[in-house]
């Protein structure tokens, strides 16, 4: 049940998409795999969505919890439009409670919901700061966009691609197969997919079911979507030969070998301790992880270690040149021919869009002072300035 009454007024607070009329009164959510039902006043799972009399309204409309320019490595997409700067946004809230949530301070606590507290940005401000940025693309990512972000981004997409920018979601693959093709068919280029383990294990943890998850990467596989998918190693759960050697497998055999695969070390955070997942696997165990995707994948990645390694880089398949030379999240040296291909035995690589090397790190946020912690951040953005908003004239909001 929402604390205070919903103020209509809020240009966060929106008439939602995806649900109907029940016979007997009640409105179901059809956004997300959870296929919420609800009476007068109740919140779906995700919070994002409240019955207000006989409609339904999402609160969350470009009401953002961080506002950040980001090289696109960090998301991680290694594959597409590779060295690039991302706009990126979130908002509040998810349809997953992972007991290890890193963003729980987003996805657990909740937004705003005051005219003077709200960090609304509107759609077309969100292109201005695209611009003023130097951002080649928007992505719609830290907590789940779809529960979020939906209506929002059927606004975004659309005028991003007017602007020739890229849009892209970092999503946990709930959402409603319906819904993803309604975003592809307005433009959405690429999804980043955390498929979070192998069942049955991994589903008390998140509270899911993976077989969605698989469903959802089919999907967008058939929609011809640009896939790129990281898994956490989390020791007891996650880190066994046989659960990455399955995912690996399942890829290769129900996607494609092509996809690039993240290889992710695990860290506690939130709930972990209280749940006694607390160890933190060895960088050896990520390298065992990598080595044995590697057998079905055609690249593989490693995150959250400290060292480099040889899953930095991409490296051609065929003949294991270094195609893309990586320091960590930054894109160092391009080799690729210009049709994207090795240069030392002609294999197309699968790149989607341009490649951007630099010689430093450009990892900084526009929603603060560069120097602030992302502690910070948050705490800024939960008391956030009016002053702050980036909103739409009145005529634009008109033809939203
Ligand atoms: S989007 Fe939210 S309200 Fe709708 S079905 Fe999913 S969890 Fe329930």
């Amino acid at each position: 049940m929402p604390k205070a009454p919903l103020d209509l007024s809020l240009p966060t607070v929106r008439l939602a998409g995806y649900w109907i009329r029940l016979s007997d009164g009640r409105i179901k959510c059809q956004l997300c795999q959870r296929a919420c039902t609800l009476r007068s006043n109740q919140q779906g799972m995700c919070r994002n969505r409240v019955r207000k009399d006989d409609q339904l309204y999402v609160i969350t409309y470009g009401n953002l919890s961080i506002l950040e320019l980001k090289p696109i490595e960090n998301t991680p997409f290694y594959h597409f439009y590779p060295g690039s700067l991302s706009l990126a946004v979130g908002s509040w809230f998810c349809n997953l409670a992972c007991i290890w949530c890193q963003n729980h301070e987003i996805t657990r606590s909740d937004p705003p919901m005051n005219q003077d507290d709200i960090f609304y940005v509107g759609k077309k401000a969100l292109m201005r700061q695209a611009k003023i940025k130097g951002a080649t693309g928007i992505l719609f990512s830290y907590n789940e966009p779809s529960v979020s972000l939906f209506e929002y981004s059927r606004d975004v997409i659309p005028l991003a691609k007017k602007e020739g920018l890229y849009t892209g979601y970092v999503t946990n693959g709930y959402f409603s197969l319906d819904a993803l093709e309604e975003l592809v068919e307005l433009g959405l280029d690429a999804v980043h997919v955390d498929l979070k383990g192998c069942a049955p294990k991994i589903n008390p943890y998140m509270g899911g079911k993976m077989e969605v998850i698989w469903a959802f990467l089919r999907k967008a596989w058939d929609l011809d979507l640009h896939i790129e998918i990281s898994t956490l190693v989390i020791p007891e759960i996650t880190d066994s030969p046989r659960c990455i050697t399955d995912i690996a497998r399942r890829v290769s055999r129900e996607l494609d070998a092509s996809i690039p695969l993240h290889v992710l070390k695990y860290y506690p955070f939130f709930r972990a301790e209280l749940f006694g997942v607390t160890a933190v696997p060895s960088d050896e165990i990520i390298l065992r992880q990598a080595a044995l995707a590697r057998e079905y994948l055609n690249y593989v990645y490693v995150g959250n270690i400290e060292q480099r390694t040889i899953y930095d880089d991409t490296r051609c398949p065929r003949c294991d040149a270094i195609v893309i030379q990586r320091n960590k999240i930054t894109v160092t040296k391009n080799f690729l021919t210009r049709d994207h291909s090795c240069p030392n035995c002609g294999e197309k690589i699968p790149i989607t869009g341009n490649i951007t090397a630099r010689d430093q790190s450009f990892l900084y946020s526009i929603a603060i002072s560069d120097h602030a912690s992302r502690e910070d951040e948050y705490w800024v953005m939960k008391t956030r300035s009016p002053k702050r908003n980036l909103v739409d004239s009145k005529k634009e909001e008109q033809h939203s």
